[in-house]
């Protein structure tokens, strides 16, 4: 996909759509592709186009995502780490007028993702924060998982260590509803190791590689995606999705090791 193929019909998206242009004082959290970079809304160009500064997670890979788009723009680093401080400067350059655009590295900002706080501080001085919604790994997953989304849980990230992540998880043996995981590709086998151990029949769905070109699912309880994960080794991004079935709700002091409904 060329920039040229993507980039042509947002040009004319202001003029011709007939949308109003950008609101002064307004930040805008701009959802980006997770891999696949024909999922940039034509509204997310737009607002990368007409706004007056990017914050951005990672200025070199917002850069390229703009370059690709034939974008230039002013750039301003807003990571995990300087976040806050950061959230003076957005505010007086929205006090000013000035049109700012949040990225992160991929996905929509804030989920797992630096964002908050800077929408906190800008809805605490009276400013407004919209949304230019699209790509996020949670929702793809879940909608492609065939897990149930009536009722789901979004945990994102577990704890680095493992004492916090087996309380974590045993707190929502409790829980009812599918629940969704980001986890890094170094700690995918922790993890099914730890679902077995705490979930040992329930369904599994592990999303991989969403959007890109080696995207799969895999289906299964957590030991059989363990001797799956003996037998290939998985790289990549994951979304882990956990089934809400064979995990009735339980009354916390009904205390058990296990779910399901052989335990
Ligand atoms: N803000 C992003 C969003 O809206 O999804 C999430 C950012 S978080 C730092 C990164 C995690 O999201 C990865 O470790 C992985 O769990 C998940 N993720 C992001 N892109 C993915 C993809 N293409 N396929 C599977 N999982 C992905």
């Amino acid at each position: 996909m060329s920039a040229q193929n993507l980039s042509a019909p947002a040009q004319n998206a202001s003029a011709d759509s007939g949308w109003p242009p950008l609101a002064p004082g307004t930040l805008y959290l701009v959802a980006t592709p997770i891999g696949n970079l024909e999922d940039i809304t034509l509204r997310a160009l737009r607002t990368l186009r007409e706004c007056d500064v990017v914050a951005a997670e990672d200025t070199r890979r917002t850069g390229r995502l703009l370059k690709h788009f034939a974008i230039v723009k002013p750039l301003l680093s807003c990571f995990r780490f300087n976040e806050a401080q950061r959230c003076g400067e957005i505010i007086e350059r929205l006090q000013r007028g000035e049109k700012v655009a949040l990225t992160t590295d991929a996905g929509s900002p804030g989920i797992s993702d630096p964002g908050e706080r800077v929408v906190q501080a800008v809805i605490a001085a009276g400013l407004r924060v919209e949304p230019v919604p699209g790509p996020c790994a949670l929702v793809a997953a879940l909608t492609a998982s065939g897990l149930p989304a009536t009722e789901f849980h979004f945990i994102g990230f577990l704890p680095h260590k493992s004492g916090p992540r087996r309380r974590e998880l045993e707190r929502l043996r409790h829980t009812s509803g599918t629940l969704v995981f980001y986890e890094s590709p170094y700690r995918i086998g922790k993890l099914l190791a730890e679902l077995n151990g705490v979930f040992p029949a329930c369904q599994v769905v592990l999303a991989r590689e969403l959007t890109k070109k080696y995207e799969e699912y895999l289906r299964g309880t957590p030991a059989e995606l363990l001797a799956l994960l003996r037998q290939r080794s998985l790289k990549g991004e994951f979304v882990v999705l956990l089934s809400g079935e064979g995990r009735p709700a339980m009354e916390p002091d009904m205390d058990s090791d296990f779910c399901g409904p052989g335990d």
